[in-house]
């Protein structure tokens, strides 16, 4: 029986509960656990050390942690995936793929432009020991090298919402596994690993906690890649604190109706600014005609160039909040240029299709008549 997803986002992660004899998932807050047989742990040691998930006693919060083990088996069913770590941010995320990519020494990476600021800062100033080459995804196959492990995405792309066709680049990258950041589009409206992706990354602190008042990361993939981000986390230190994995997990429940809303919103907002004089473009995904089969509609965000002065938009709004971050219960707006893509450079930037007067907006849960209200006023 084929279980429908918004069934799953209620009850994944859960099924150790009925056996506790508790209804939610209870929050493991110890930082030690009673280690009394030093010989049987040393050999869990080892096991934890390489990735593993050994039962009995968890020994150290570092090494595993209940509440956190449920909500990443809830992420990686919501995925498809095998198996699902979480981490302290989106950006501790992704640097544990990089790490543990690099850990077999295949440190070259190639990946297409944009990608969310801090995710192209890390790989283009190879602060974790990577080397980047970025590329148009028609020229991947072309630029792999003996040494490539990784080839990173981002689709829809952080601000522009450009969409990449996951199925093409798996195509072109062969062997090496590909790794899609799926934030924006989230797992309701895209699933990375059934069109070739290998690793899916999330800033859970976006659309999944949901609320605005988490950071925390999680990665999606097969459990052999998982192992290794394990060893990167216990090494590294990464780790999701418990109460978070837990709002986390409980964010999971209204996702799917809350991404759905959100999603019918912004598509009716893109739609009335798409037609307004006073915009001189508008980036959404569902207006575009030829687009690639893997997300189900045009998602939760709206970006789009103002004709008259972009400052005067951010600063006039009452009810949208100018704020970075995205995939929250309220609609937020922020200027990329000059926030999240601030640390790229301008020619960096430009050759992503970043305009200098791009503005992105996060629809939130409000109607779209008073988010037009607001927006309608703000562009004067
Ligand atoms: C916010 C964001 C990140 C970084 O996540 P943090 O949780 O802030 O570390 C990575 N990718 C995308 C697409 C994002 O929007």
């Amino acid at each position: 029986m084929s279980i429908d997803f918004s069934t799953r986002a209620v009850h994944a992660g859960r099924e150790d509960l009925a056996d506790l004899g508790v209804h939610v998932p209870p929050i493991d807050l110890s930082t030690t656990y009673p280690a009394v047989d030093s010989s049987a742990e040393a050999e869990r040691m080892d096991q934890f050390a390489s990735g593993k998930q050994p039962e009995g006693s968890p020994i150290y919060q570092r090494l595993h942690n209940p509440t956190v083990v449920r909500c990443e088996k809830a992420v990686a069913e919501l995925e498809h995936a095998e198996a699902a770590v979480a981490f302290a941010s989106g950006m501790a995320a992704t640097s544990a793929c990089l790490l543990a990519s690099a850990m077999g020494g295949k440190r070259h990476i190639l990946a297409v432009r944009p990608v969310y600021g801090g995710t192209d800062l890390l790989l283009n100033t190879g602060l974790l020991g990577t080397e980047v080459t970025w590329v148009q995804p028609d020229e991947i196959a072309g630029a792999l090298r003996p040494d490539t492990g990784l080839v990173v995405i981002e689709t829809p792309a952080n601000p522009t919402l450009g969409e990449v066709s996951i199925a093409d680049v798996a195509k072109e990258a062969g062997d090496v596994p590909v790794m899609v950041d799926n934030t924006l589009a989230t797992p309701v409206l895209q699933n990375p690993l059934d069109h070739g992706a290998s690793v899916v990354v999330h800033s859970a602190t976006k659309a999944l906690g949901g609320y605005g008042d988490i950071v925390a990361g999680v990665v999606a993939c097969g459990e052999e890649f998982a192992q290794k981000l394990r060893s990167v986390r216990i090494a590294t230190g990464g780790i999701l604190h418990p109460m978070a994995a837990y709002m986390l997990h409980r964010g999971l429940a209204t996702l799917p109706i809350r991404v759905e809303r959100m999603a019918s919103t912004a598509a009716d907002l893109a739609q009335r600014l798409s037609g307004d004089p006073r915009v001189a473009a508008v980036h959404y995904p569902g207006l575009n005609a030829d687009r690639p089969e893997q997300m189900a509609s045009g998602g939760t965000l709206v970006s789009f160039v103002p004709v008259g002065d972009h400052d005067e938009v951010v600063k006039k709004v009452e009810l949208i909040t100018p704020a970075v971050s995205l995939g929250s219960v309220d609609s937020l707006i922020q200027h990329p240029a000059s926030l999240t893509h601030h640390v790229v450079s301008e020619d960096d930037r430009h050759a992503g299709g970043i305009d200098d007067k791009l503005l992105r907006l996060s629809v939130g849960l409000e109607s779209a008549d008073d988010l037009w209200a607001d927006l309608d006023r703000a562009l004067g």
